[in-house]
Order: structure tokens, then C-alpha cells, then sequence
């Protein structure tokens, strides 16, 4: 039979999948032999088969029994004992941390007997009845569904009658008639009164809690942060330690190392005389933990001891959470903390260094995504600007928006198109969703741990915290600068999360140190080492960069893929080339038609003769011959992969309505149309179709426009002439866009094969180029042993092949019904943004096989978008490509995942 319980001395940090990361980690602790209150953990499984049935799993009530009796046992006294009770703390801890996401219950055990109890061991009345308070509110609220504003309403009112500024002043009498409030609107609420017996108490909070994994605050945070819904939550139970027993006694958080910047040493906010859940909720502001050596020297050295154990065994960026109760150390949480990207690389670096970890197990703690917000611009405040106010740097980058005041105006102004600065006193699990949606994140008070901080490092989103000199008015709607600048809702703002700094209006941005670095072609061996990296970054954070340069070296000495870009033009060449890239995987041609080249296609298409025509190809030519020459000189002794032209034709004519209202209107005013609209029309109309992506584009141009494919392959060849004539070393390829048949490519490869040949007697040089095909089509995919019978090589042009594959228009889908799809949890992410494994994926494991079977060693790549995607680029990886292609910018990020693709599986990607 399964087992749901577990002592924190039975686990250990590999169980975070049974235990959650919460339990686990304190098993881990506990093992470790620091003091953690004991306590057990109701595993996952036994959530997931609560929310599977609705019932409590069989036999869990009795593990729960025998545990809790050991945990009395050890503390000498029972649960709720009426003269001295043993209390539990309820706590959630999912295989991924969800902050604040779901249900916490505290001082379970006590009830109207075991209050008087409590309060006489504590040596406090007030203590007793404040905690028994906090158990019924929390407990009304979360177990047994009352509104929680019934419970504030409530405070405040009995605050208003004692004249009370705060909760600090309500005496002992007071919080025990407010108990008794609090049991009335429970009564009144539910038609229930609040359970007295402390074993119900404790089987209706784990249930609760179990409850809370589907709550939408919690289902919002999956969904944000990719994290599958079938996981469930474990239920860690836990005697009760008080931090807020007195002066002597306090509640704090803690971080080996900076977790915005990655700087080494103890750093973290204590709160003296509080509850754990105080420092987290930003209410009272905390002091920075180097407080608490002068507060209490023996508990600060026990801590930063234990600190230290925890790094090295874990051998990373520890956070801790720990309450002093009357002088006594206590640790209830540690993990391995979330960082910002810029910590992250850093952190890497710096314990590689240490010895702690090897470069690789660095490599596989950095990641393209925090490599990407790293590349973002920061503010240019040389010219400043003064500063509205200063708060903490929570969540480094900049952003910049109108303020707003609320979680829903924010999703609101969001939705409607305008970027918004959600600004707070504090936020609180309810603010998720405007978090999510604004830029950034201001609030007036809390520390680095505050809710704020925590989850928008977690999201890497933009986020000031307790810039205390701000007065946020909430009623009205503004703030309030210490300079008395009044800033209404929707004034805009510019905040600043790495400085720490709020600025009026919309500060101009400069790139980034990283991006410095990146742009000046500091790649692999060429960067000349980490030296040479910090002095190319300048003074800014030369820290960052340098350590990005060490993770970006060991990408490319360990990866296998290479990394292309998809380039059109000489210049994205050329910065795709500093960036790192190995080659153009993918050169759009028809990007080469734009602006007044439009002209020409129109003529073209127009062209009633075959004589027509040639001009027109013969006008677009050279043009197109100067830009395959500047792209094959960027890229020179790199292969360059040149698509035949794909769009359907009418997208280079004007639009139907424009144009017909265009005549229209001529006619209108009594004038007749002009000719060249009449004409155009009748073509437009002519070629209109229904679905024109899966219409007469591709290949199918080639095959049925005379002309068209020669004229491009010619450009093609007598830029290679010339390259190969100024004695470079150009390595054009071609490539036929949307293929689904071994004989379309057959035709087109015979002509290229033709107008080569040509082009080689014409220019005396000898001129030949790789012809291969986009895989795009499942029926490409599922005939790839045929085509590969004509193709020198494949590129997997994902963004069509998911589209056909899903039979989900490209052009449409996201905007129509993506957000339900993935509200629905059809998907976690769309899959034109990260590669479909199952489907798209097994199609790509076809090809590759098959490809292969008829022409080994066949060179494989990919083109479409998802080339730049992290997940994606593993998967690539695995599918054995040989490279990926993306955007310039994205090039940094795909070598550095790849070169993280070649680590999974090994010792270094399980380091953590
Ligand atoms: C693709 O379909 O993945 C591709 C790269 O081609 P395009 O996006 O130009 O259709
Ligand atoms: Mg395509």
C-alpha cells in the first residue's frame, strides 16, 4: 500500500518530487543534524489522489496519527494539551516553489481551553489570544471559505474603538473579544462553529491545503511559470517556534550570497519581535540581517554557521528562512534560492571559481532566457534626470510605464495595449495577475524578501521595492514624491530595478553591458578569455559580463549543434557573425522585395508577355545579385543558406479594398479610375485565394512562374562568381521552400543545375552550390527517405511545419484563442513559440531518420523560430541536427543552450 507520511528524518533533498521542495529540504536539515522543529510530511501523491477522488487517501489519517504522536512524544506534551499545548504549523511545498500561491495555517491546536494554556506558559496573554486569533481568521478563511474581509472588516472596527493606530496596541481583553467576533461571523457565515478539537483543526488544514493546489492564484502561477498542474502539493506539519514572544525573539530571511547581483556574503531582512509571515507580507519594514549581530551576536554567529554549512552542501545560493524564539535559533526553510540572471551567471562563475563546482556544473546554472534579459537595454541616466524617489533593487532592468494603482486596472490598461507600473504599498498574493501584466513593479515598503521582490525575480520582472519615501494613496489613486510631486494614475514612470530608482517620465535606454560585450564579437576564443571581456564591458558590471563570456567559452568548446542566423540583409550578417554565428541558416529573399523592388514584382506579375516578364526579372537581377554579394562577403568562408523566393505573389500587390475603394472614389467624383489600379485589381482579384499559405507560394511559384527560379539562381551564382573572382570564399547553398514532393524538388534542382552551369561559362569560374529543401510539410517529413534521393540537405522550417502539423493558421491562432487554449491547459506554451515534441517533434525524428537512412551524413538544420527557443535547441539537439538558425539576437542565447543540451544527462545538469 502507498505510503503518504514521511518524518523529516526519513527524507532528503532527492525526494522533491514526493516530499515538494519545502519537505524535502527540511529532511535534508534535519539530517544535516540543524535545528529544525520537528515535523513530518504528507507527500504529493497523497494530494493528487485527494483531488483524483475528493476523499482523503485510505489509511493517511492513520500515518498522520502515528507521526504526530512522535512528534509529541519528542516535545514532551500533546497537540492542544489544554496546560502547555503543542501547536503546528500546516504549510504547503510543491516540487517547484510557488510563493504565496497557496494556503499556510499556524497555531493549529489551539482552542478555548488550550489559549489559557498557552498564555501562561508564554508568560503572555497577549501572545495567546493574538495567535489564537490569527488561527481562527486564517483558519475561517482558508478551511472554511469565509471571506477574509469579513475578518478585517472586524479588526478595523474594534482598532476604531480602542483608538488603536495598529494591531501592536490591541491589548490581551481586546484580541480575546475579537476571538470571539471572529467565532460569530464564523458561526454566521457557515452555520458552523469554529472545530475545539485540535486533531479536526489539523485534518481539515492539510486537506485545505491540499484544496489550495487548485486555488486561482495558484493555477494563474503555474501557468506563468510552465509548471505542470498534475503535480500536487505536499503538506509539511511542523511544531510551532514563535518569533513574536518579545525582544529576544525575531523572524528572518536569508541568502548566502545577493540574490539580485550574485555578490557574495550573508544578506537577507529580520524582523525583531515577529512571525515569519510578517517579514514575507512587507508590513513592518525589516532591518538588513548585519542588524542582528548587535541584537543578538550568539544567534547571528550560530546562523551565519549554519549559513555556511548549507552552501557547501548544497553547493550554491542558499535561502533560508529562520525565527529566533527567546534567544534560540530555529531554521524552517532553505533551498537553493531564485536569483535574477545577472546573480545567476555570476554566482556560476564565482563558485566555479571556488572550486565548489565545475565550469560545466556553471554552464548548466545559467540559462539562454536569463541570458536574453541580460541582453536588454538599461536606462541612460548620464543626462539625469533626477530620481522620484529611491527603494530597494529588487529585480533588475528597466522598464517603463503609466502608473496604475490595482491589480485590475493594471490586467485592464495591459489589455487595452498601454504598459503600465503596478505600484503598491505592498503586493499580496491577489496582485498576481497585474504583476504579471505590468513592466514593472513599485512598492513603499517590505524588504528584498517582500512578496513584491520575490515573485518578480521569479517572473524577471522589473521591481522597486520599499521606497518608503514614496506615500502611496491607494483611495485616490497617486503618490505622493518627497519632493511633494504629485504623480496621478496614468502618469508615466520610469523604474529602475538594478539601481533601485524611480524616475518621472520616460527615461531614454542605452544597451546593456552585456550586450556591449556581444556586439563587439567577443565570441569563443576570439574574446581572448575573461580578461579580455571585462575590459571590452567597460566599468559597468564587468562581473556579469565576465562571467557570461565564461559561460558563452564553454558553450561552444562542449556544444555539438552549431549556431546559424537568419539573416537578409549584409548587416544582420555582419552582426550575427559578431554574435557568434557559424554561418546564414536561412536568407528570406523575398525580404529583398520590399520598399521600392515592389515595383518590379508588380511588374512581373503583371507582365501580359513572356518579354514583359524577362524585363522585369532582368530589372530585379543585379539587385538581387549586390545583395547576395554583400551577405556572402559578411559571411565569407561560412555557409550561407539562400531560400528561394516563398510568399504568394499577391502579397507584393496592394491590398483588394484599398484598391477597390480607390477606384471607387474615382469614380465617385464623376473621374475615371486610374488605369494601372483597374489592372491591378483584375490581378488582385485574379490571384486572390482562401487560404493563401497553403496555396500557390513555395515552390509551386518556381514551378509555375517562368523565369522566376532562373533569375534568382542566376543572382545567386554570379554573386558567387564574383565573390570567388575578389578571391573570398563564399559558400552559397540553396534551398526550396515547400517541398512536399521528391519531384518538385527534382524539377528545380534540374533547372538550378542548368542556369549554374550557365553562369559557370559565362563568368569562367566554376560555380556550384548545395541544393537542398525546407522540411515544412508532415508530407515532406513522411517521404524524406525520397526527397533526400535530391536533397544535399534539410532544414525543418518548424514555423510552417507546426502550423500544417496542427492545422493552426500561423497568421491567426495566437491572437484568436491561444490565451484559452492555454488557459485550458490544451498546451503550456504555444507551440509555435516552443517546439511540439510529440507531434511536431516526432515528424522531425522521421525526417532525421529517413533523411539520413537514403543519404547519410545528410547535413540537417533548423530555420524556423523555434531554432532560437531554449527548450526547442535541446530538443535539436537530441533529433541529432547539425545546427540551428535564428534571429542575430538570438544567437547568443541558442549557442549557450546548446552547449547546455550537450550537459543533460550528465553530472553536471543533475547538480542541482
Ligand atoms: C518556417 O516555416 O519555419 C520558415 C523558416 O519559413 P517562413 O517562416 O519564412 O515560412
Ligand atoms: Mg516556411
Amino acid at each position: 500500500m502507498a505510503r503518504y507520511v514521511y518524518d523529516f528524518h526519513e527524507g532528503g533533498r532527492d525526494m522533491a518530487g514526493l516530499l515538494g521542495g519545502k519537505g524535502s529540504n527540511l529532511a535534508e536539515m534535519t539530517r544535516l543534524g540543524l535545528p529544525v522543529p520537528p515535523g513530518f510530511t504528507i507527500t504529493t501523491e497523497a494530494c493528487r489522489a485527494f483531488l483524483d477522488t475528493g476523499g482523503e487517501p485510505a489509511g493517511m489519517a492513520r500515518e498522520v496519527s502515528a507521526h504526530l504522536a512522535d512528534v509529541e512524544s519528542a516535545a514532551g506534551r500533546r497537540l492542544g494539551q489544554p496546560g502547555d499545548p503543542l501547536l503546528l504549523s500546516v504549510r504547503s511545498g510543491a516540487r517547484f516553489s510557488m510563493p504565496g500561491m497557496m494556503e499556510t495555517i499556524l497555531d493549529i491546536g489551539l482552542n478555548d481551553e488550550s489559549v489559557l494554556g498557552l498564555a501562561k506558559v508564554s508568560g503572555s496573554e497577549r501572545f495567546a489570544w493574538d495567535s489564537y486569533r490569527r488561527l481562527v481568521q486564517m483558519f475561517g478563511s482558508t478551511v472554511m471559505g469565509v471571506g477574509s474581509s469579513h475578518f478585517e472588516r472586524a479588526l478595523a472596527l474594534l482598532k476604531e474603538a480602542c483608538g488603536a493606530p495598529d494591531d501592536v496596541h490591541l491589548g490581551a481583553d481586546d484580541l480575546a473579544r475579537l476571538v470571539e467576533t471572529y467565532k460569530d461571523i464564523i458561526r454566521t457565515e457557515t452555520g458552523e462553529s469554529f472545530p475545539q478539537s485540535p486533531a479536526e483543526q489539523l485534518r481539515r488544514a492539510v486537506l485545505a491545503v491540499f484544496e489550495s493546489w487548485n486555488g486561482e492564484r495558484a493555477r494563474l502561477y503555474r501557468r506563468r511559470e510552465h509548471i505542470a498542474d498534475d503535480l500536487g502539493t505536499a503538506v509539511n506539519v511542523q511544531r510551532m517556534v514563535f518569533g513574536n514572544l518579545g525582544s529576544d525573539s525575531g523572524s528572518g530571511v536569508a541568502f548566502t550570497r545577493d540574490p539580485a547581483t550574485g555578490r557574495p556574503g550573508p544578506y537577507g531582512d529580520y524582523l525583531p519581535d515577529a512571525q515569519g509571515e510578517d517579514v514575507v507580507a512587507g508590513i513592518r519594514n525589516t532591518v538588513p540581517l548585519a542588524e542582528l549581530e548587535r541584537l543578538d551576536p550568539r544567534a547571528y554567529r550560530e546562523l551565519r554557521a549554519h549559513m555556511a554549512t548549507l552552501e557547501q552542501h548544497y553547493r550554491d545560493l542558499c535561502d533560508i528562512e529562520f525565527t529566533i524564539e527567546r534567544g534560540r535559533l530555529w531554521m524552517l526553510q532553505t533551498r537553493v534560492g531564485k536569483r535574477t540572471a545577472e546573480a545567476a551567471f555570476a554566482i556560476a562563475a564565482e563558485l566555479a571559481d571556488e572550486g565548489l563546482i565545475t565550469p560545466d556544473e556553471g554552464l548548466a546554472r545559467v540559462s539562454g532566457e536569463g541570458l536574453a534579459r541580460l541582453m536588454f537595454p538599461r536606462f541612460d541616466t548620464s543626462a539625469t534626470d533626477v530620481a522620484l524617489a529611491h527603494g530597494l533593487p529588487a529585480s533588475p532592468g528597466a522598464a517603463v510605464g503609466a502608473a496604475v494603482f490595482d491589480s485590475a486596472e493594471a490586467v485592464r490598461r495591459t489589455a487595452a495595449g498601454e504598459k503600465v507600473v503596478l505600484v503598491r504599498q505592498a503586493t499580496t498574493p491577489d496582485d498576481l495577475p497585474g504583476m504579471i501584466a505590468a513592466q514593472a513593479v513599485l512598492t513603499s515598503r517590505g524588504g528584498k524578501t517582500s512578496h513584491a521582490a520575490v515573485v518578480a525575480r521569479g517572473m524577471g520582472k522589473v521591481c522597486v521595492c520599499g521606497a518608503e519615501d514614496l506615500s502611496v494613496d491607494l483611495e485616490a489613486r497617486r503618490l505622493i514624491a518627497p519632493d511633494g510631486t504629485v504623480v496621478e494614475e496614468g502618469t508615466v514612470l520610469s523604474v529602475d530595478g538594478s539601481a533601485g530608482a524611480v524616475y518621472p517620465g520616460s527615461v531614454p535606454l542605452v544597451a546593456s553591458a552585456v550586450m556591449r560585450f556581444l556586439e563587439a564579437g567577443a565570441t569563443g576564443d576570439a574574446a581572448g578569455g575573461p580578461a579580455a571581456a571585462t575590459e571590452t564591458a567597460g566599468k559597468e558590471t564587468p562581473g556579469v559580463v565576465d562571467a557570461v563570456a565564461r559561460a558563452l567559452n564553454r558553450a561552444d568548446a562542449v556544444r555539438r549543434l552549431e549556431v546559424r542566423a537568419n539573416a537578409d540583409t549584409p548587416e544582420d550578417a555582419v552582426r550575427a557573425r559578431r554574435f557568434g554565428a557559424q554561418g546564414v541558416g536561412l536568407c528570406r529573399t523575398e525580404h529583398m522585395f520590399l520598399g521600392e523592388r515592389r515595383k518590379l514584382v508588380e511588374q512581373m506579375i503583371l507582365a501580359g508577355t513572356d518579354a514583359q516578364r524577362d524585363r522585369a526579372l532582368a530589372a530585379l537581377l543585379p539587385l538581387q545579385r549586390e545583395d547576395f554579394t554583400g551577405i556572402l562577403e559578411a559571411m565569407d568562408g561560412l555557409p550561407v543558406t539562400i531560400r528561394l523566393l516563398d510568399p504568394p505573389l499577391h502579397e507584393f500587390l496592394p491590398d483588394h479594398t484599398e484598391l477597390a475603394v480607390r477606384i471607387a472614389t474615382a469614380q465617385a467624383r464623376g473621374g475615371l479610375p486610374a488605369a494601372h489600379d483597374v489592372e491591378l485589381l483584375t490581378a488582385v482579384t485574379r490571384m486572390h485565394e482562401e487560404n493563401p499559405m497553403l496555396g500557390l507560394r513555395g515552390v509551386r511559384l518556381g514551378l509555375v512562374v517562368p523565369g522566376l527560379v532562373a533569375m534568382q539562381v542566376r543572382a545567386i551564382g554570379e554573386a558567387v562568381a564574383r565573390r570567388l573572382s575578389a578571391g573570398g570564399d563564399p559558400k552559397a547553398e540553396i534551398m526550396v521552400p515547400l517541398v512536399g514532393d521528391v519531384r518538385e524538388l527534382r524539377i528545380v534542382r534540374e533547372e538550378v543545375r542548368r542556369v549554374l552551369a550557365e553562369v559557370s561559362q559565362a563568368s569562367g569560374v566554376r560555380v556550384d552550390c548545395p541544393v537542398g529543401t525546407m522540411i515544412e510539410l508532415p508530407r515532406a517529413a513522411l517521404t524524406a527517405g525520397r526527397i533526400a534521393e535530391e536533397a544535399e540537405f534539410f532544414s525543418f522550417g518548424t514555423n510552417d511545419l507546426t502550423q500544417t502539423t496542427w492545422g493552426f493558421s500561423r497568421d491567426d491562432v495566437e491572437a484568436e484563442f491561444f490565451s484559452a487554449y492555454l488557459d485550458k491547459g490544451v498546451f503550456p506554451v504555444s507551440p509555435f513559440e516552443t517546439l511540439d515534441r510529440d507531434g511536431v517533434g516526432r515528424l522531425v525524428d522521421i525526417a532525421v531518420a529517413e533523411g539520413r537512412a537514403t543519404r547519410p551524413g545528410l547535413k540537417i538544420g533548423v530555420c524556423g523560430e523555434h531554432g532560437g527557443d531554449p527548450d526547442s535547441v535541446h530538443f535539436f539537439h537530441t533529433a541529432g541536427l547539425d545546427y540551428v538558425s535564428c534571429s542575430p539576437f538570438r544567437v547568443p542565447v541558442a549557442r549557450l543552450e546548446a552547449g547546455r543540451a550537450t550537459l543533460e544527462g550528465t553530472d553536471a545538469s543533475d547538480s542541482r
